[in-house]
C-alpha cells in the first residue's frame, strides 16, 4: 500500500423512518468500503441493501486475492449481487421492486478505485475542493445531462428520486463506471446515502477536515446535520481519512 495511514468514521442513523434500509462496511485493513440505500419497503429494502454489503466485499476481496484487476473485480462484485438480489426479489408480492444503491470505493497501492449505481455518492476533498465521483443514476440527473432540465430544476424534478440504474435491476446491462484517483495526504473521501446528500451542499463538506480532523467526530456531525435540516430518511456516512505515516 501506499505510505498513507486512514482513519475511518462511521454512522448510519434510522431518523424518523420505521426501519432502515441503509448498510455500510468499512474495513481500514483491506481498504474497503461501502455504502448501499436499500428500496422496496419494510423487509425488502434491507434485505437488499444486507445482502450489497455482504456480497460485494467479499467478492471484491475474492477476486482482488486472485490478483484481478481492481476495476475489473469491483464490477464483478456489482455483477454478483445485482443477479443475487433480483433473485431474492422474486419472491416478494407482485408489483413491489426490490433493490438497493451501491458506492464502493478500495484503495489497491496508490490508487483508490470508485464505483456506485444508484444515487449514494462519493465526494472526494481536497482542501477547498470537493468533487462528486460518481454520477448519480437518477432520471432527473439523466434529464439534465442531456439538456432537457437545467440543473435548478432537476433538483426539484418529481424524476428526481426515480433511478434507472441500481442493484436488483434486471434491466441492468451495462455495469457501473470506475473511477480511480490517486490520494494525497489530507484527502477525505466520503461515501453517504441520499439521506445526507438531499441535505448538505458542498459548502458544508468543504469545511469538514477544518472543523472536523477525526473522521468520526466528522460522520457524527454530518449525520447530525441532516437530520436537523429535517433529513426524513435514513442517513448514512463513511468517512475516510488518508494521512501521512
Ligand atoms: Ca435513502
Amino acid at each position: 500500500m501506499a505510505d498513507f495511514v486512514i482513519h475511518v468514521g462511521c454512522r448510519s442513523a434510522q431518523g424518523v423512518r420505521p426501519n432502515n434500509e441503509d448498510r455500510y462496511f468499512a474495513d481500514p485493513q483491506q481498504h474497503l468500503f461501502l455504502v448501499a440505500d436499500g428500496m422496496g419497503g419494510q423487509e425488502f429494502g434491507e434485505q437488499a441493501s444486507g445482502l450489497a454489503a455482504e456480497i460485494i466485499p467479499r467478492v471484491v476481496h475474492d477476486r482482488l486475492a486472485a490478483k484481478e484487476d481492481p476495476g475489473k473485480a469491483m464490477q464483478d462484485a456489482l455483477t454478483e449481487a445485482n443477479l443475487a438480489i433480483i433473485q431474492a426479489g422474486r419472491h416478494q408480492p407482485a408489483g413491489r421492486r426490490m433493490g438497493t444503491t451501491a458506492v464502493v470505493a478500495v484503495q489497491r497501492e496508490d490508487q483508490v478505485y470508485v464505483a456506485g449505481l444508484g444515487d449514494s455518492r462519493a465526494y472526494l476533498i481536497r482542501g477547498q475542493r470537493v468533487e462528486q465521483l460518481t454520477v448519480d443514476h437518477s432520471v432527473a440527473k439523466a434529464l439534465e445531462l442531456n439538456g432537457t432540465l437545467t440543473a435548478e430544476q432537476a433538483r426539484s424534478s418529481p424524476w428526481q428520486h426515480v433511478l434507472y440504474k441500481f442493484l436488483g435491476c434486471a434491466e441492468m446491462t451495462e455495469g457501473a463506471e470506475v473511477r480511480p484517483f490517486s490520494p494525497q495526504a489530507g484527502d477525505r473521501l466520503l461515501l453517504a446515502s441520499d439521506g445526507l446528500t438531499n441535505h448538505v451542499a458542498d459548502d458544508d463538506l468543504r469545511e469538514g477536515v477544518r472543523v472536523f480532523p477525526q473522521p468520526q467526530q466528522w460522520a457524527d456531525h454530518l449525520v447530525d446535520l441532516a437530520l436537523q435540516r429535517g433529513s426524513r430518511d435514513n442517513v448514512t456516512v463513511v468517512v475516510v481519512a488518508f494521512e501521512k505515516e
